[in-house]
């Protein structure tokens, strides 16, 4: 059976309250019955506060709702991210006397409060849980959408699977992506060449490997794909492999896995608000023009089930490519427009292949719209000619 997925759209019929984003959030936790899950529980809130100056992170409204809704369900809530966002999360509109809870840093002010979970993957044994996330009876998962550099878009999968990791194991799922080979040294014995390969890049992507003087590193956020540095590297030196950025996926799907685990079932709900996407996450401490249309607001059980319906009412839009910052490229206009953005390796559906296939979700679901808009009937204009 379908997940549901229920939807909120951003547009409006009439520009009244009701109709609009916080009010179709409301209704969204209605049909969640979120005030009637959440009696007694620890209700840890995990969204992105963003850093530095950035802007557009969830507006402080939406979040004082779930929050009040919990209140009202006699829950007991808190806002919960990594302890590099949570520091300054109040210069951004997050304090406790704006949003209704206190704010604090997921595995601690030094990272150091985590549960470790074994589960080899790669370069990764044991992943580090944030403690107040496993510390928490009910989990609700509240994302903001964009795009992302590592993975293509971040939102309710992104959102757990590295905001609830302390930093070590955030630190990994990136490494994770260096673990399959990509450069092989062997077919590439004249080292003036490197040079070459370098300066192919428009974006610095790939550079000279600092701990093995040499050799070639990728880095994997800066590279879109565009393979300019394979035509100048001797035949199968460097690879820009898929596989090598789905690992990121991959250890996403096993770190939501492991996150989700340690709730109940029925304990976790989650919500994506899709407004002023940028190209890259919220972490890089600034807001930088929308790169699409506003989608809206979207709530449901199947985590897998809320990326992907989120991802296909966007893959409607249109990348709004005159927004794009001067520096990055669109080389290639297949499949989702965050793919666009970031290239075709980095295509944001793969997470949400992984999830399903570890059982956390189904990617098939039920859009339900909760406010559908309404086109009113207009007679027509009579012609009138031009003289
Ligand atoms: S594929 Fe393109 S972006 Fe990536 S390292 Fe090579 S030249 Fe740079």
């Amino acid at each position: 059976m379908p997940s549901k997925v229920f939807f909120g759209t951003a547009r409006q019929a009439r520009l009244e309250a009701k109709e609009t984003l916080p009010a179709k959030l409301d209704l969204i936790l209605e049909q969640l019955h979120l005030r009637d899950r959440v009696n007694k529980e620890t209700v840890v809130i995990k969204m992105h506060t963003g850093n530095n100056m950035v802007y557009s992170t969830i507006h402080p409204v939406f979040v004082r709702r779930v929050v009040q809704a919990i209140k009202d369900g006699g829950g007991k809530p808190i806002v919960v991210d990594v302890n590099w966002d949570t520091a300054g999360a109040e210069q951004r509109g997050y304090a406790s006397e704006v949003i209704g809870c206190p704010v604090y840093p997921a595995a601690g002010p030094d990272e150091k409060y985590f549960y470790e979970h074994e589960r080899p993957y790669k370069n990764i044994q044991k992943w580090k849980l944030a403690g107040l996330i496993q510390d928490s009876s009910f989990l609700v998962n509240f994302a903001h959408v964009k795009g992302h550099p590592t993975c293509g878009f971040g939102a309710a999968f992104k959102n757990l699977a590295v905001g609830c990791m302390a930093g070590a194991t955030r630190g990994a799922m990136h490494d994770s992506m260096h673990y399959d080979p990509y450069w092989f040294p062997e077919k590439c014995p004249d080292k003036s060449v490197l040079a070459q390969i370098i300066a192919a890049c428009p974006f610095e992507a790939v550079v000279e490997d600092k701990k093995n003087p040499g050799n070639l590193h990728l880095h994997m956020e800066q590279c879109n794909q565009c393979e300019r540095c394979v035509r100048v590297a001797p035949g199968g030196s460097l690879k820009i492999d898929a596989v090598n950025f789905h690992s990121f996926q991959e250890a996403s799907a096993i770190a939501v896995d492991i996150v989700l685990s340690t709730f109940a079932p029925g304990k976790a709900v989650h919500l994506n608000l899709a407004t002023h996407m940028t190209p890259v996450c919220d972490c890089f401490g600034f807001t930088s023009m929308p790169i699409l249309p506003d989608a809206g607001v979207f709530g449901s059980d199947d985590i897998v089930a809320l990326d992907q319906a989120t991802l296909d009412v966007i893959a409607k839009t249109r990348l709004i490519e005159e927004n794009l910052p001067t520096t990055m490229e669109v080389h290639t206009r297949e499949g989702h427009p965050f793919r666009w953005l970031h290239g075709p390796h980095k295509d944001p559906y793969k997470a949400m292949e992984y999830g399903e296939k570890l059982g956390i979700g189904s990617r098939d679901y039920e859009l339900v719209d909760i406010l559908p808009l309404e086109f009113p009937e207009r007679a027509s204009m009579p012609y009138i000619a031009a003289h």
